[in-house]
């Protein structure tokens, strides 16, 4: 009995060092994109899990106590944040029915049943491509547990999260009674559904703004401007979906915070630039997911080996379209196999429209942060942030620039006392670390080569992540 107390004991103080592990990360360099700041031969101090030093191997030196890595010729920089994600999609071809109808194939609920059990290899995708934090724009009232969960695994991002989408348009398909897009048609309506959300604490209040012939811009207006006025009174921030240079306009006219898209009909305008720089706008640009539905559905799929490697076989396996039979292809997919290269035009005309703008708002100091909408057909959980990158270089970033937005910029988007401490190499922050095997200040395509991930100042090998 005595000896079994003792045992006991001796695991849980083992336990408790355990978690309050000292580690000196020694020798390798360290990238802060926040100070675009590059220090060779660094050390950096974790305790537990929090960031205690990080800088010149000169000013600081490893603690006694502290377990040594070595990081010779490694590059470490703050854990990639992707601001913009959906828990409760798969990325899978059956994922969005009301886009494309394939329930006699896979009935919505086998989906959403499906989504929901696999959450924590989903988590574990996002950890094995170096991204420690994400924020979810928007999902069903179950996406709060989904924060709860995440926030509560060891192997897993840290996660913020918006409830579901107040829109101008409803989505009966993905509504299983607990939709994750809920039409408003009246201010009140709007005022009541925030009251309804703040309960819940949301990192962010989300506004689905959907621009069409029967939607005009102004007669949504009025509900935008009351779900931003209930939402800062309860101190919550609002993101809003607009797509078109109008539409983004009325929104920030409106009050909004954050804009989770690109806009992609016109060149933004020197006007519209400086609004969004004087307002403190935070815009996340997803260009990945622009050309992921078209190519998905035209069978012209450009996963990058990382998606391959990384991202779920089976969420992979099924966005084969030539598999569906003959009798249950949705029109859209017919038309799409039907002319594929009018499919990869809309998509290159869609590009010429936001890599220019979204390097005009660069470059005007206007706060980007990555995002890639992942959880829509084709976008992959996880590594679709290098695909992000790849556009984003394309637009004329550069791999600092890229950098500042995957960390720091991100991290004001996730918001909060959390958001306060991430996305930086400073004392204080969370130990969420990516080590690299390759300088990505070189070339932007060296952030995916991942020797380790930290998270909460415990270490992963890479390789170790997935099972
Ligand atoms: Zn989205």
């Amino acid at each position: 009995m005595k000896l079994r107390i003792t045992l006991a004991l001796a695991l849980s103080i083992f336990a408790l060092t355990a978690r309050a592990e000292k580690i000196a990360l020694v020798n390798g360099t360290i990238i802060n994109p926040d100070k675009s700041q590059i220090v060779q031969n660094a050390t950096i101090i974790i305790d537990g899990d929090k960031i205690a030093a990080a800088g010149d191997a000169k000013t600081i030196s490893a603690p006694k106590d502290a377990r040594l890595i070595d990081c010779k010729g490694k590059f470490i920089l703050p854990g990639y944040i992707d601001t913009h994600v959906h828990f409760f999609q798969s990325g899978d071809l059956y994922t969005r029915p009301d886009v494309v109808d394939l329930t006699k194939m896979r009935p919505y609920a086998e989906e959403v049943a499906w989504i929901k059990g696999n959450l924590p290899d989903t988590f574990e995708r996002y950890l094995r491509s170096g991204i420690t934090s994400v924020v979810d724009v928007g999902g069903p009232m179950w996406n709060f547990e989904v924060r709860k969960k995440a926030n509560a695994a060891a192997r897993a991002p840290r996660v913020a999260v918006a409830g579901p989408l107040i829109s101008s348009v409803s989505r009966e398909k993905l509504d299983l009674g607990d939709p994750p897009i809920v039409k408003i048609d009246t201010p009140e309506q709007a005022r009541e559904f925030v009251r309804k959300l703040a309960a819940q604490n949301p990192d962010l209040v989300k506004i689905w703004y959907i621009v069409d012939k029967d939607h005009p811009v102004d007669s949504f207006r009025p509900i935008v401007r009351a779900t931003v006025e209930e939402s800062h009174a309860h101190k919550l921030r609002v993101a809003v979906h607009a797509t078109e240079l109008e539409t983004a306009r009325a929104a920030v006219e409106e009050g909004a915070d954050v804009l989770v898209h690109s806009v992609v009909d016109k060149p933004v305008d020197d006007a519209f630039v400086k609004f969004l720089k004087d307002r403190h706008i935070i815009l996340c640009p997803t260009l990945v997911v622009f050309e992921r539905y078209g190519r998905t559905f035209s069978h012209q799929l450009n996963l990058t080996p990382e998606e391959q490697k990384w991202g779920n076989p089976e969420v992979i396996a099924s966005l084969d379209v030539t598999k569906i039979p003959q009798d249950k292809l949705p029109q859209r997919v017919k038309d799409a196999l039907a002319d594929q290269k009018g499919a990869l035009d809309r998509i290159k005309k869609t590009y010429d429209v936001a890599l220019p703008n979204l390097k005009k708002l660069e470059d005007a100091g206007v706060t980007i942060a990555a995002g890639t909408d992942a959880g829509n057909i084709g976008t992959i959980h996880g590594p679709a942030l290098f695909r992000e990158f790849q556009l984003m270089k394309e637009a004329g970033l550069t791999p600092m620039q890229i950098l500042q937005c995957a960390t720091v910029n991100a991290a004001k988007l996730f918001g909060g006392e959390t958001g306060a401490h991430i996305g930086k190499l400073e004392n204080g922050c969370f130990a969420d670390l990516v080590i690299l095997n390759s300088n990505p200040v070189d070339d932007i395509k060296n952030a995916s080569d991942i020797d380790s991930v930290v998270k909460n100042g415990v270490t992963y090998p890479a390789d170790s992540i997935l099972h």
